[in-house]
């Protein structure tokens, strides 16, 4: 768990850091992640009640391509900016003044510590694209002709291609 413990937490400026692995996106069901391997460095900045969080997400994600269905390491560079607010009881949220630009992060006033483990991973997934696939090339050609799907120089021909509605159809026939 990465959390900042909200009693000890002492006004000025504290980082702290933690690795990041596979059992981390297994603890939340995540099947998508393969592997993982990511640093995760969070300073704390405390002025009076208020605390703003700096966290830097630094490393790669493995995922399977869905081109090839191999494994294909996605890296992964995210800075999030936080500004903590506590919640209070009858669930009205303090709001700090505009203009700043920090994602607001509830806590609740009875809470002794803040736990970043969603934030962390809620970034970490927002990291990979929606088009998990190698670089032109970087496929395995022979997982793609095992799969029957066509070879990337065919496929870069747009038009011919998947644009195509009768290509699936002839697809099908060949079959
Ligand atoms: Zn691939």
């Amino acid at each position: 768990m990465l959390n900042i413990p909200l009693n000890g937490l002492k006004t000025g400026k504290q980082s702290f850091s933690r690795s990041v692995g596979k059992e981390f996106f297994e603890s939340f069901d995540n099947s998508e992640v393969l592997d993982a391997s990511l640093h995760v460095e969070v300073t704390a900045f405390k002025s009076g009640s208020s605390i703003d969080i700096d966290m830097s997400l630094r490393g790669s994600l493995t995922v399977e391509c869905d081109r090839c269905l191999e494994d294909l390491q996605m890296p992964v560079a995210q800075d999030v900016r936080l500004c903590v607010s506590f919640t209070r009881d009858d669930g009205e949220t303090q709001t700090k003044g505009e203009g700043d630009e920090r994602e607001i992060l509830a806590v609740s006033p009875d809470d002794d510590a803040i736990d970043l483990d969603q934030t962390v991973y809620d970034y970490a997934m927002l990291a990979l694209p929606l088009q998990r696939v190698h670089k032109d090339g970087e496929c395995n050609p022979a997982a793609l002709r095992y799969l029957g799907k066509p070879s990337e120089e065919v496929n870069s021909g747009n038009d011919s291609g998947e644009n195509n509605p009768f290509a699936a159809l002839k697809g099908l026939f060949d079959k």
